[in-house]
């Protein structure tokens, strides 16, 4: 699990803070393996990134996420004013800001329309079935959060209750991840998209078979074991650290990343995230 700067995907410890023209670059990336993969079509979908605590890099407005340079994106602060670039930056960027402010652990959000996790948002079905045991250890449940009209600060709204959530269904709209870094926000959004296809398979073969809640339980166990866990670390750019967190002495060590807890703030963490799924 542990990566190392310039090729890590989803790494367990903090790697070498990067630097602007190398976020640009994951950001080009990442929107190109979403539109290779049919996860946005047009101009669909917006991408960001938090540098620093108030330095978000986004994409722009109206423009193939697929065919980005790096001199497209743009900066904003934390409230989405832009600070440069020369291109507006996107609409639903606000949904994006919901998930920095809500979460001090997310860096990065992805918002893309893939097929099969978009049909279950226009169906109106959240993904919350306990059906896969890999999708439980890195996702987690997926709400399904109300319809808010595009562009307006309704889909913003809409998300916030769902916040604490890695992954999220947007209703008649699409999808949102959320990652300590990009490429852990991206491969949540395919992990989701990829179990979506792999529910609806099961729906039509007819015999959706959920996991029993002890099987659900141990695997919650082991997401908090080896890493997969929720909300207890730093963001690995800004490290933006909630005070809440850091209060209860669930700070990472800074070097090693190792945390330590006491017995009673262990049996409060298990308990949280149980009730949470
Ligand atoms: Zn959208």
């Amino acid at each position: 699990m542990e990566g190392t700067y310039g090729g890590y995907e989803s790494p367990a410890r903090p790697g070498p803070r990067k630097r602007e023209f190398e976020h640009r670059n994951d950001i080009v990336e990442i929107g190109r393996r979403l539109y290779r993969k049919g996860f946005i079509a047009a101009a669909d979908g917006n991408i960001s990134v938090r540098m620093e605590p108030d330095r978000i890099l986004t994409t722009p407005s109206g423009m193939n996420k697929g065919r980005l340079t790096p001199e497209d994106l743009v900066v904003t602060d934390a409230r989405g004013r832009l600070l440069y670039g020369k291109h507006r930056p996107s609409s639903e960027l606000e949904m994006h800001l919901v998930m920095y402010h809500e979460r001090p652990d997310v860096c990065a959000v992805v918002h893309a329309h893939p097929p099969h996790a978009s049909g279950f948002a226009v169906a109106g079905i959240a993904m919350d079935q306990p059906l896969l045991s890999e999708v439980i250890l890195t996702l987690g449940t997926v709400p399904l959060a109300e319809y808010g009209t595009p562009t307006t600060p309704e889909l913003a709204e809409a998300v916030r209750p769902h916040a604490g959530h890695d992954g999220i269904l947007l209703a008649n709209h699409g999808a949102l991840t959320a990652g300590r870094d990009l490429f852990q926000a991206y491969d949540r959004m395919e992990t989701l998209e990829h179990s979506a296809h792999i529910f609806i398979v099961a729906r039509i073969l007819g015999t959706e078979r959920p996991l029993s809640e002890e099987h659900v339980a141990r695997l919650r166990m082991i997401r908090e074991q080896v890493g997969f866990e929720p909300p207890t670390r730093a963001c690995l750019n800004c490290s933006v650290l909630d005070e809440k967190m850091a209060g209860a002495g669930r700070a990472p060590d800074p070097k090693t990343g190792a945390m330590t807890f006491t017995q009673e703030q262990l049996v409060e963490l298990i308990t949280d995230v149980v009730k949470g799924l």
